[in-house]
């Protein structure tokens, strides 16, 4: 690290400072040129033949074809997976079954190094998110669920919980590996079987867990992985052995899915979209709220769905938090995901970066205050400076509707009943934040919240302890802790 000028300006933090490059090796990395579908614990090629590219959206260059699944493999794949339920998982003793569910755990941290590295070329996040965050938790929810798979009694007691049998399961592009073990872990363990399916922008963590799944001699068919578009996930959904659907993605998405399975008798849980309410009060300590407001919204490019994409400011110190959000976003590192000093990484897709700059220009046009970091960026790949839209109305486009980018609008408030009624007066109802010296306002702030999760001085933390979903047009149904089993047990 060349250090130019050390300077410690009013925000705290330590300014000036230009970093050498620091890039995580990739050589050791062996992708296959092509990814065949994983059912009954073996790759299989499509029954149609058909493939297509996976890319890394920061060098814009393919990494890997996949197969493109169609219903007739959908088909195969959830019978594959209805006939392990039938005949091994659903005999086998919990305890047995915890046993591969702790395998798979150990493996994945066996890998963990392989898995960032494959994370963030496929999906462009930063590696230090990738390898701080997206594995090991991964690793911990297999953990934590090998846990509770021979202890469901205890966790509901007098209820003989019983598995539902083959659960489909959807996820999107922003925690790929993560998703797929929110999904499947808690699933072995209360011993249904599974079809996956990961995004489309970032199949190849899933498949690498394939691979995983096979060295760690789960039974064939337990868990199958199959890659394609929104078609492929709609067979999944439509097929009728499948008892429960377990869908995260966009809110359009799952109001389809919950119109496919009306009048059926699968069970559905679905974790839609976002537009957290990040609140700083006067009595916060500012500068730990601000890099929680980075945190929140800017690292990992605004990819998450409970990201904290509204800032509400009280009056009071509306001044001295924008000023060091101004400073802050400026030092921000956007570029190659696999730097360890990049603080935003690639935009997913171009589809997505398409997205977030029309809403840029929606945003501008609507007329609120426009503030972008100066910082540079890559000249191929998908980019986006953090941006600020500040003094936002509340009946703005871009404080209402989701933007999965790194664009903050901020608002200001005076009273802790303003800010309640502001911050709920969203169609979503995921994540919330609150910046105070006081327990007392953040007790009473929680719970008025129409949020799923609500964090105190602190922004994006996860364990796989904690339950997490949504209110609203957020969906319905916790994913994690114990809260996380009963999605997936009959009781
Ligand atoms: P995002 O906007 O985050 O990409 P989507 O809801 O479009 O979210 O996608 C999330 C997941 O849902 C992906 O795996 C995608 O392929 C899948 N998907 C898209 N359309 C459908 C559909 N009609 N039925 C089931 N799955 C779908």
């Amino acid at each position: 690290m060349a250090k130019k000028e050390n300077t410690v300006e009013d925000s705290g933090f330590l300014t000036d400072w230009k970093y050498a490059p620091a890039p995580e090796d990739n050589k050791h990395i062996r992708l296959n040129k092509k990814y065949d579908l994983f059912i009954n614990g073996k790759f299989v090629k499509p029954v149609k033949g058909k493939y297509f590219d996976t890319i890394n959206p920061a060098t814009e260059q393919k990494l890997a074809e996949v197969a493109d699944a169609d219903e007739k493999d959908v088909d195969t794949a959830v019978k594959a997976a209805k006939n392990a339920y039938d005949k091994v998982w659903k005999k086998m003793p919990a305890k047995e079954r915890a046993k591969y569910i702790f395998r798979i755990a150990r493996l994945m941290q066996e890998r963990a190094r392989e898995f960032s590295v494959i994370e963030s070329m496929d999906g462009g996040k930063p590696i230090r998110e990738s390898r701080d965050v997206d594995v090991p938790l991964a690793a911990n929810h297999f953990f934590y669920y090998a846990g509770w798979a021979d202890k469901l009694e205890y966790a509901f007691p007098n209820r003989n919980p019983q598995p539902l049998g083959v659960a489909g399961q959807i996820i999107p592009w922003n925690f790929p590996l993560l998703m797929a073990a929110w999904k499947i872990a808690p699933a072995l363990a209360t011993g249904n079987t599974v079809v996956l399916k990961p995004a489309e922008t970032t199949p190849l963590t899933a498949l690498k867990l394939a691979e995983i799944i096979q060295e760690s001699g789960l039974p064939d068919g337990v868990v199958n992985i199959i890659t394609g578009h929104g078609q492929t996930g709609a067979a999944i959904v439509n097929h009728p052995l499948v008892n429960k659907v377990a869908f995260t993605g966009s809110t359009d998405v799952g109001k389809i899915i919950q119109r496919a399975v009306a009048g059926t008798n699968k069970k559905v849980t679905l974790e839609l979209g976002g537009k957290a309410a990040n609140i700083i009060f006067e009595d916060a300590p500012i500068n730990q709220a601000v890099e929680g407001i980075v945190n929140g919204i800017f690292f990992n490019q605004g990819h998450v769905c409970c990201a904290g994409s509204r800032l509400f400011v009280q009056e009071g110190v509306a001044d001295e938090v924008i000023r060091k959000l101004k400073n802050r976003i400026e030092k921000l590192i956007v570029g190659d995901p696999l730097d360890k000093n990049t603080d935003i990484g690639a935009i997913n897709s171009k589809e997505q970066l398409l997205k977030i700059q029309d809403y840029i220009k929606i945003g501008k046009d609507e007329g609120n205050d426009f503030y972008q970091s100066s910082c540079s960026i890559p000249s191929k790949g998908f980019f986006c400076r953090p941006t600020l839209f500040i003094n936002t109305a509340q009946s703005s486009r871009v404080v209402q509707e989701e933007i999965f980018g790194p664009v903050l609008t901020i608002q200001t408030f005076r009273t802790i009943e303003e800010v309640i009624e502001k911050a709920n007066n969203i169609p979503y109802g995921l994540s919330a934040g609150v910046w105070t010296d006081k327990g007392s306002k953040i007790f009473n702030l929680t719970s008025k919240m129409r949020a799923g999760v609500v964090w105190a001085n602190t922004y994006n933390k996860f364990d796989p302890a904690s339950p997490f979903g949504g209110y609203k047009e957020s969906g319905f149904g916790r994913e994690g802790g114990l809260h996380g089993l009963s999605g997936y047990l009959n009781m």
